[in-house]
Parts: structure tokens; C-alpha cells; sequence
């Protein structure tokens, strides 16, 4: 069994990221530079994006954080995105999610500009990618896949099982997997699958991606499978300093004997997440996906 290292994979796509950087500055070019807007103080949310920050410093990107409080109104909002729209300065920004329940975060995504979408959520960046053009794609995703490639693991008309059909996750999962090039056999599975532990049996790939810790049982998992654990669930733990533990969606210690490769939580594929979102924002900046 190999445990795919998703931190030490994310520092390496993060180091390559640094050294365009220094080649950029050295030929007098442009530093990429990422916003994120923050609405209220979620915990979750201060810490992903505080995460972002520090990320982009550490890369050597210019970063910039715009807060608001949660009585923000979504009109402020949608003007605070128009202005971000037109900063000429800017390759990309975010706008951290959830948001407070009176905006809409549909309006808010459909108000960024495609080419400064980053976090690849607007439907101009998901319809591309279905198309197969290039396009930004999502963060999780994107850094799943790259995960898939440099551990060279072989998709090519293999059965992937992905558990979850939300529009970040599973779904564009269940997408690039199919794309040609990886190849994948793909089954996506939801809330009203039937027969879920026997449609996972029968998958080389599982990417597991529902949000219930520990759902992902031995019995669910053949021989040999690679297994991409994507779930994050905050449990009490008297075990940590803290008092809460991270769980994923797959039962470690019963499915990883049986696994080809996994991943583990945390450290799996969470820490992707965020170089993957700088790597969409160097993208921007060299123009890459929109000339
Ligand atoms: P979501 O709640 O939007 O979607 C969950 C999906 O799972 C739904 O499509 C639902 O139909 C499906 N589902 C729920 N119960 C199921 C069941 N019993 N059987 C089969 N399918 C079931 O969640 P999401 O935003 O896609 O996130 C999923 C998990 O991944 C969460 O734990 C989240 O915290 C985590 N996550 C991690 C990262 C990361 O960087 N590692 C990024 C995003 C999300």
C-alpha cells in the first residue's frame, strides 16, 4: 500500500510555483496577485482564508483580504465583485463560501468575471471544463488530480466510483475522470444510490467525497483499489490537545490493508486544496486558460 502525501506534493507544486515566481520578478514581469473577500467570522472560513493568505506570501504572490461583516448586503457585495472585476492589478479572486443565508451565492458567483475566477465555481469555467477546453478548474479537484498523475497511477478504462455529486466536488470529480487522456469508467453516486457497498466492490478507484466520517467501510473496498479520501469531519477527541480530531469519509484502518494507494486525512488531499488555487492564479496571471 502507498500513502499518497498530499503535504509533501502540495510543498512541491507550492515550491515550482515559487520559482516561476522569482523568474517572473526576475524579468521584470508582473507578480500574480490573489484577493479573497471574507464575509462574517465563520471560524472555518478565517482559517481557510488566513491559509490562503499565508499561502501566497509564501510563494511570493501579492495577496489581498477584504472583509466584511455578515450584515453585509448582497448588493455591497455584488459592487465590492464588480470593482475586483475591473482592478487591473488583480489575476484572480475568491469569495470564501458559505455566506450568510441572505445572499445569494449563486448571483455572486455568476458576478465574477470567468477569467479572474480562480476557485474555477462560475458556470462559464464548469462548462468549459465539460467541453474539454481549458478553463480554471475547482481547487479540490484540480489538486485530486494532480495527486492521480505524479503518483502515475493508471486511470485508463478503469471503474472510478466517486461518492458525492456536489457541484465542487463530486461532480467535477466524476467529470475530469471521464475526460479523455485519464479515461476513467466513471459510476457517480448520491444520498439515493442503491446498492452502494456493491457498486464501490466493483471499483479500482474510489473517490469518497460525502461528508460522513468514516462512511467508507473494508467491506466496501476491493483488493487493490486506490482510494481518495476528500471528506472533513470535525470530531470530539480526548486523544488531542484541542479536544477535536479530523476525520475523513473512509474507515483508515480497515480499507488502506486492502488499498493499491490512499490517501490519508488529514494530509491526503486537503493540503491541495490551496496550492492548487495558487497555481489556477499564476495561470491567470501568464493568461494561460483565457489568452
Ligand atoms: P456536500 O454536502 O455538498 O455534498 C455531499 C454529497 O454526498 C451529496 O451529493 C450527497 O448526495 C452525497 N451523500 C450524502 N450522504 C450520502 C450517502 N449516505 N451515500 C451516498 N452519498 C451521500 O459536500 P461537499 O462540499 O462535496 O464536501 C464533501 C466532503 O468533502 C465534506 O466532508 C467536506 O468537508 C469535504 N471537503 C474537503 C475539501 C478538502 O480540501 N479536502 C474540500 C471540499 C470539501
Amino acid at each position: 500500500m502507498i500513502l499518497i502525501d498530499g503535504k509533501k506534493t502540495s510543498e512541491l507544486l507550492q515550491s515550482e510555483i515559487a520559482e516561476e515566481v522569482i523568474t517572473i520578478k526576475n524579468n521584470g514581469g508582473k507578480i500574480p496577485h490573489l484577493a479573497a473577500v471574507l464575509v462574517g467570522n465563520d471560524g472555518g472560513s478565517e482559517t481557510y482564508v488566513a491559509g490562503k493568505v499565508k499561502a501566497c506570501e509564501k510563494v511570493g504572490f501579492k495577496s489581498t483580504l477584504i472583509r466584511y461583516d455578515d450584515t453585509v448586503t448582497q448588493d455591497e457585495l455584488l459592487k465590492c465583485i464588480s470593482q475586483l472585476n475591473c482592478d487591473d492589478d488583480l489575476d484572480g479572486f475568491i469569495v470564501q463560501l458559505p455566506l450568510p443565508k441572505h445572499i445569494s451565492e449563486e448571483k455572486v458567483i455568476e458576478a465574477i468575471n470567468p477569467h479572474k475566477d480562480v476557485d474555477g465555481f462560475h458556470p462559464i469555467n464548469v462548462g468549459r471544463m465539460v467541453a474539454g477546453m481549458p478553463a480554471f478548474i475547482s481547487a479540490t479537484p484540480f489538486g485530486i488530480m494532480e495527486l492521480i498523475k505524479r503518483y502515475k497511477i493508471e486511470t485508463s478504462g478503469k471503474n472510478c466510483v466517486v461518492i458525492g455529486r456536489s457541484n465542487i466536488v463530486g461532480r467535477p470529480m466524476s467529470i475530469l475522470l471521464s475526460q479523455k487522456g485519464i479515461d476513467c469508467t466513471v459510476t457517480i453516486c448520491h444520498s439515493r444510490t442503491k446498492n452502494l457497498k456493491e457498486v464501490c466492490a466493483q471499483a479500482d478507484i474510489i473517490v469518497a467525497a460525502l461528508g460522513r466520517a468514516e462512511f467508507l467501510t473494508g467491506d466496501m473496498v476491493k483488493e487493490g483499489a486506490v482510494v481518495i479520501d476528500v471528506g472533513i469531519t470535525r470530531v470530539k477527541s480526548d486523544k488531542t490537545k484541542s479536544g477535536w480530531k479530523l476525520l475523513g469519509d473512509v474507515k483508515f484502518d480497515e480499507v488502506a490493508p486492502k488499498c493499491s494507494f490512499i490517501t490519508p486525512v488529514p494530509g491526503g488531499v486537503g493540503p491541495m486544496t490551496i496550492a492548487s488555487l495558487l497555481y489556477n492564479t499564476l495561470l491567470s496571471s501568464k493568461k494561460v486558460i483565457y489568452k
